[in-house]
């Protein structure tokens, strides 16, 4: 199948394109295009033969339940028959916006989509053009990452295209993502909201609008054996194809450890690369040395990741150190994905004074 890449933002054109999306949606068919979050890959979300596509394009486990996108308040109540009072709350507060939440799925929603569960996740994008997508094509789009299954998030329509070339029709190209990693999820069928997946929205932001959450105690926890809730969150993501392996500790602890770990590493032949920060990239002696941003700027740290961790990919190096990142703020989804990629291999540099990195 030739796959077509699309850049949205070039005048009339935009307006067909729009209007062929909608139809390869109608039809059943597959559609990539950009959210707030991540790159989505989408498809009609009552359609459970548009849904086993999306299994069948990501090579995605069949377990792993699909997110329901909206582009109306109203539509909430199609996808589920029991909306409870904090999911009103939360959608007033958070939507259109990088928030999915957990509800009892309503006949409207094929067990395909939500990958035999009795549940589904339901979400608002906050980009004009997934909302234009949703309501042209007239279907409520079920849309995970569009990504091939077990590799980091697109956040470029070129990391689609590079995953997914050849599996899909068309590819919508909406620029850089604004956030880089993918929607918090909040858990709201059990008597106590529980977020299975962290992002932008934190565990205080909903606090203030619901008065009570707390986070799925498996995701947080750095024993690789803990189970977490999403069903999704239990496989090895976002996973660059080195080893990659997160040095905590003190600032200038960390640069020397990893800068002795290179020198090893290079002993053995490997290919060695380092994510730091725009303070301490210049510091390492690495083979590919990446900034992920200044410490500060977690937003821009959120957002640079995936792209990073596609670079190593292609700069072929066999093992990553990263810093850590984390910080108050969407630095806890930060470091969830940043443990996840690395399959939870940390250490810790001893501490020789200098700026703490935590
Ligand atoms: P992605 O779309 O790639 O960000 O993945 C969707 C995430 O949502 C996965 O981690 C799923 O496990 C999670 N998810 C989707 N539907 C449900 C559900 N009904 N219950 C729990 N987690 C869900
Ligand atoms: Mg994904």
């Amino acid at each position: 199948m030739e796959t077509i890449i699309f850049k949205m933002g070039s005048g009339e054109k935009d307006c067909d394109t729009m209007e062929k999306a909608a139809e390869i949606i109608k039809n059943g068919g597959l559609v990539a295009f950009p959210t707030e979050t991540v790159y989505g890959l989408g498809a009609d979300a009552g359609n459970p033969e548009a849904a086993k596509k999306i299994y069948a394009a990501k090579g995605r486990p069949s377990d792993n339940p699909l997110i329901v996108h909206i582009a109306e308040m109203k539509d909430l109540n199609v996808v589920s028959e029991h909306v409870p009072k904090e999911a009103l709350l939360l959608a007033e507060a958070f939507w259109p916006g990088p928030l999915t939440m957990i509800v009892k799925k309503s006949g409207a929603v094929p067990y395909e989509t939500t990958g035999g569960l009795d549940t589904v996740a339901v979400r608002m994008p906050g980009h004009p053009m997934a909302l234009e997508l949703i309501r042209k094509s007239g279907c409520l789009i079920a849309a995970p990452s569009a990504n091939a299954s077990g590799r980091p998030s697109p956040t470029l329509a070129s990391h689609v295209a590079d995953d997914l070339r050849g599996r899909i029709p068309l590819i919508l190209d909406g620029g850089e993502v604004g956030i880089g990693i993918e929607s918090t999820i909040i858990d709201l069928t059990e008597e106590e909201p529980m977020i299975l997946r962290p992002g932008y929205v934190t565990e205080s932001m909903i606090r203030s609008v619901i008065g009570r959450v707390r986070t799925d105690p498996g995701i947080l926890d750095k024993d690789p054996a803990a189970r977490p809730k999403a069903p999704g969150m239990k496989y090895r993501h976002y996973a660059p194809r080195a080893d990659l392996i997160i040095v905590e500790g003190a600032r200038d602890a960390v640069v020397k450890k990893v800068n002795e770990l290179t020198e090893e590493m290079r002993k053995e032949g490997r290919r060695v690369g380092v994510i730091g920060t725009d303070e301490t990239a210049p510091l390492y002696v690495g083979d590919m040395v990446l900034s992920i941003g200044a410490r500060e700027d977690e937003e821009a740290i959120a957002k640079h990741l995936y792209r990073i961790l596609r670079e190593f990919d292609e700069g072929d190096t066999d093992i990553i150190y990263s810093e850590s990142f984390a910080a108050p703020g969407i630095g806890q989804a930060i470091m969830n994905r940043l443990f996840k990629a690395a399959g939870h291999q940390t250490l810790r540099a001893e501490k020789c004074g200098g700026n703490e990195i935590v």
